[in-house]
């Protein structure tokens, strides 16, 4: 009789792989942190900075990144041990850390320049201590760029052979091209440059190229160290841009209340004071129990809503982006941006904040080109260089493209700004763009004949108070006196768009800004209001190199 094939099981390298450490690993699991299993990614981590070694983890908001640096600070048989330095940049963020591994029975301080002497004393005697009792300590950038004191702490502790890891949380901070440079973090190339044999482990959700070889380089992440990247897709989220006009609060009201009745959310606005609005005006228009939460309130009325919101009682919470960072609550149903994100990054992290639970959740920006003119703003008044201010404009250029594409699936579309390619195949429409074309690959129209229509009419209506609106009025055919009483309905374009609709018409105008064929230019009245009017930026409409890609966008979709 033939011997009985052995069977091979494929089974996880990391789960086969074992280390001095791997039974500690996974007791810390089941009986200090009480879960299961690994997410992916995370034992890769642990293992690698337990050898010591260099890890840069690339994982999507809400993946779990903290277990990949809280586990092993309470191993004790790396190569490495004793004490985890958790840089992170907000205070609200360490403090949330800091409690939940207090509740896990895990020692971990903190030092921060808001703190009183007796608390900070506590602190530094733990970390003094021949064998120190903390296994952690968290610190904000400031204390490696400003403090001697702590930097005495740390020689202390890497002389004693006490110094276990370094761990650079929220990582993208340090690249002035991402959307959140703290210009502290710049100075952790110290952290290397000082002991280069101690392990340093930089996380972020952020996956752009640049950002990527910017932490590397300014962290001095060495040629050896492990990079764990996964896929960014979460596909328990459900993304969809609405327009934002007049309606927008009521719209917004009747997705909470017929989608959403009683569920967890946040709705993110640009200003402190649309916060304020927004949240008033849901609950005494709409009768939505909601409440705003910004940087400018008493610190004692802004724990006070936290709290009600990560406690269930208050469920809408209107803020401003800093709201929710680090906040660990699984069960978001959905995140709002009544306002434009200033970047996909901020958009994608900011989203990530919904379903951390896995659990279906919705993501809706409710997109005005009068937000990116907001922005716009913001950038030319900022006080960074012209090349920084050109970055930006580009990071928000970006935005504005992601908004008016309504063709492609806007996993794709993200996904791609990140680097990685996803196949629209496996949305399985769950985003707004896949499931309008429900599966089918969208018409395009060639639309570049229109394009150079449009913007001959804005170098005729020139020079003049050429605004967007205005454009579309004389384009789709208005007889108005505003279109009238200049002549406007009389040049050889006026009307020729009668057969689109408007707002068709309005995302050429976008296409063209995006691509900066045309460009809007602000102009300060008397009264001290500033309005837009658009002007041509190239001078060659011809060139094929700008007409050929404008088709893609104007998919069959059109809404109303
Ligand atoms: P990130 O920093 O990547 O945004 P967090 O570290 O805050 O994510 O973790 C997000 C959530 O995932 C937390 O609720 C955390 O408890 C949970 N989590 C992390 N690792 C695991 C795991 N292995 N099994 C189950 N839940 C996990
Ligand atoms: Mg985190
Ligand atoms: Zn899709």
């Amino acid at each position: 009789m033939p011997k009985q094939p052995v069977r091979i099981v494929a089974a996880d390298p990391d789960e086969l792989e074992q280390h001095r450490w791997s039974v500690d690993v996974r007791k810390a699991l089941r009986q200090r942190f009480k879960l299961q299993d690994f997410r992916p990614n995370q034992l890769k981590a642990i293992n690698a900075t337990l050898a010591g070694k260099d890890v840069f983890v690339l994982m999507p908001t809400g993946g779990g990144k903290s277990m990949c640096y809280q586990l092993p600070a309470v191993v004790t048989t790396g190569v490495t041990r004793g004490v985890t330095v958790v840089i992170s940049p907000l205070i609200s963020l360490i403090v949330d850390q800091v409690t939940g591994l207090i509740n896990k029975g895990i020692t971990a301080v903190t030092l921060n320049s808001t703190m009183d002497a007796e608390n900070r004393n506590f602190s530094l005697a733990q970390l003094r201590s021949p064998e120190p009792t903390a296994s952690l300590v968290y610190v904000t950038p400031e204390m490696i760029s400003k403090s001697a004191q702590f930097k005495d702490v740390l020689q202390g502790l890497y002389q004693r052979k006490r110094l276990a890891r370094f761990v650079v949380d929220e990582a993208h901070c340090v690249s002035r091209w991402g959307h959140d440079l703290r210009p502290d973090y710049k100075e952790l190339s110290w952290c290397k440059a000082t002991y280069p044999d101690i392990p340093l482990i930089a996380l972020t959700a952020t996956a752009n190229e640049r950002v990527k070889a910017d932490v590397k380089e300014i962290l001095r992440l060495g040629r050896d160290c492990i990079t764990l990247s996964q896929s960014f897709n979460r596909s328990n989220l459900f993304y969809e841009i609405r327009k934002k006009g007049s309606q927008a609060l009521g719209d917004l009201a009747a997705f909470i209340k017929n989608e959403h009745d009683g569920e967890c959310g946040i709705v993110y606005c640009l200003s402190r004071r649309a916060c304020e609005e927004t949240a008033d005006k849901l609950r005494k228009e709409h009768g939505i129990a909601s409440n705003h939460y910004h940087a400018n309130m008493e610190k004692g009325d802004r724990q006070r809503v936290q709290l009600a919101w990560l406690n269930g009682d208050v469920k809408v919470i209107c803020a401003t982006i800093a709201f929710g960072m680090g906040i660990d609550k699984p069960n978001v149903r959905y995140v709002v941006h009544y306002n434009l994100p200033s970047s996909l990054e901020g958009y994608y992290q900011e989203t990530g904040r919904a379903g951390r639970d896995g659990l279906p959740s919705t993501c809706v920006l409710y997109f005005s080109y009068k937000d990116i003119r907001v922005h716009d703003r913001f950038i030319n008044e900022s006080n960074v260089s012209w090349e920084q201010k050109q970055s930006q404009r580009e990071i928000l250029n970006k935005v504005l493209q992601y908004c008016i594409n309504t063709a492609d699936c806007r996993r794709t579309q993200v996904l791609q700004y990140f680097g990685e390619n996803f196949s629209a195949a496996q949305c399985k429409e769950t985003c707004d763009n896949c499931r309008m074309n429900s599966g089918a690959t969208p018409e395009f129209t060639d639309v570049s004949s229109e394009a150079k229509d449009v913007v001959a009419l804005v170098r005729a209506m020139n020079p003049g108070k050429v605004t967007m609106n205005s454009v579309i009025d004389v384009y789709y055919g208005s007889k108005s006196r505003k279109v009238t009483e200049p002549g406007h309905d009389k040049l050889p374009e006026a009307g020729k768009g009668s057969k689109m609709t408007k707002t068709d018409i309005e995302r050429l105008i976008m296409v063209l800004l995006a691509q900066n064929i045309l460009k809007e230019r602000d102009v300060h009245n008397k009264i001290g209001f500033s309005n837009s009017y658009l002007i041509v930026r190239i001078t060659d409409m011809d060139s094929r190199e700008h007409s050929a890609n404008l088709p893609h966008i104007l998919g069959q979709r059109t809404e109303g």
